[in-house]
Formats: structure tokens, sequence, C-alpha cells
């Protein structure tokens, strides 16, 4: 599971360029060339990190950095904001209102790039890690491998990145309706029972000749990875 960034810049070109070279470090891009626009989409699903321009129409940056912060959902979400040169006192204000950290136009995309690694590294450091261990169950992802106790374990495309999305999260309940979103992706319709059956298939091949089982259902809710998994009984 890879980052996910919005970004709100109405200046089309820079909101281009920064979206090629994002897409280009994998991270998963969005756009939004409005503060109103950037409000609806922000409501709708959390990213794991936003580019705020100061200067919007519709919506300015502070008031909508001022907005997600009064939020429960994006109270701590990761915010970089885009200043104008000649703003210093409104970068004051911008960390007054609860950016994490600004960048002054016009920037070199590799400082940019630089500081949206630094902050998401900072804000969720298993988001980054190029390997997830929990207990004898380690998951590559640079190479898309998965193995538990040291042998590799098969699994399809899907089932890697669901168990990728719940161990990046361990402990945590995910519906199906959240991890149709999470790993599937929320412009496709699927049916929620394929997440069943694809947990099933998870646990088939993860499970193969052990004892427990590190994928947790809980009744009514959906499924976790169980984060006392690895820990002695
Ligand atoms: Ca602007």
């Amino acid at each position: 599971m890879t980052a996910r960034i919005l970004i709100v810049e109405d200046e089309e070109p820079l909101a281009m360029l920064l979206r090629y070279n994002l897409e280009a470090e994998g991270y998963e891009v969005e756009t939004a060339a409005r503060g109103d626009e950037a409000d609806t989409k922000l409501k709708e699903r959390t990213p794991d990190l936003i580019v705020l321009d100061w200067m919007l129409p519709g919506l300015s940056g502070i008031e909508l950095c001022r907005r997600l912060r009064a939020r429960a959902e994006t109270k701590t979400l990761p915010i970089i904001m885009l200043t104008a040169r000649g703003e210093e006192s409104e970068k004051v204000r911008g960390l007054a209102t609860g950016a994490d950290d600004y960048i002054v136009k016009p920037f070199s995309v590799p400082e940019l790039l630089a500081r949206v690694r630094a902050l998401l590294r900072r804000a969720n450091p298993e988001r980054v890690a190029a390997v997830l261990v929990i207990g004898e169950i380690e998951l590559d992802r640079e190479k898309k491998r998965v193995s538990r106790t040291g042998r590799a374990v098969d699994l399809g495309p899907t089932e890697y990145r669901l168990l990728e999305f719940l161990m990046e999260r361990p402990g945590r309940v995910f519906s199906r309706e959240q991890l149709l979103d999470g790993v599937w992706g929320s412009e496709i319709y699927i049916d929620e029972r394929t997440v069943d059956v694809h947990v099933g298939r998870l646990r088939k091949a993860l499970n193969r000749g052990q004892q427990r089982d590190p994928i947790r259902t809980v009744r009514g809710s959906g499924y976790a990875f169980d984060d006392r998994f690895g820990k002695a009984i």
C-alpha cells in the first residue's frame, strides 16, 4: 500500500509537475485546483499527506488547514504548505494554523520530495519501511515477496496488497468496505463478499503447515492483523 498524496494547487503546470514527480516516486497522487474542492475530497477520503498551496480560489489554504485541524479524521494529517516568496511572516501564520512544514516558491522538486519523505516517515514510519516484519512474517515491498519462518509464501497480487495493508496497521480492525477502498481503490465497484474470498486465499497461503493464524476475523466488523501475533502466548 503506497502512501496517498493530495496536491491542492491552482497553478496547473506546478500541480502537473508535482504529480509527475510524486508518481515517479511511487506515491498515489490526487490533485485539486480549488480549496473548496479539496475540502470536499478530504471529507470523502483522507490521504496520507497533503501539499497545500496558500493562495487558492474557493477557500484559502490557511482556512482549509484550519478546518482540517478541527476535524478528528484530519487532526494529525501531515500538511506541507506552499507559500510565495516574500510571505515570510505568513509562513509563521501557516505553521500557527497547523501546517507541519512549509516550502517557499519557487522551490526545487528534489527538495519537496525530501520533505514529503521526511514527513511521511515521521507521521507513519511503517508506511515507508522497505520490509515489514511482524513475528515470523516478513513482507518485502521492494521484491514484493512474503515469507513466513523464512519460507516463501506464494501470494496473488490482491492477497499481497491485502496483507500489506493489514500489516501496516496491526491491531486495527477494517470493515470490508474499508478494505475495498484501501486495497482495491474506491473507484472500483466490487461486492463486499469478494473481500472474504481474498482473505480466505490469503489465510490459506499464509497458514500452510502453521498453527497460528495472524488474521483475525472480528464478527460483524471485519478483519485485522492480530497485533499479538509474534508475541509469546
Ligand atoms: Ca495559488
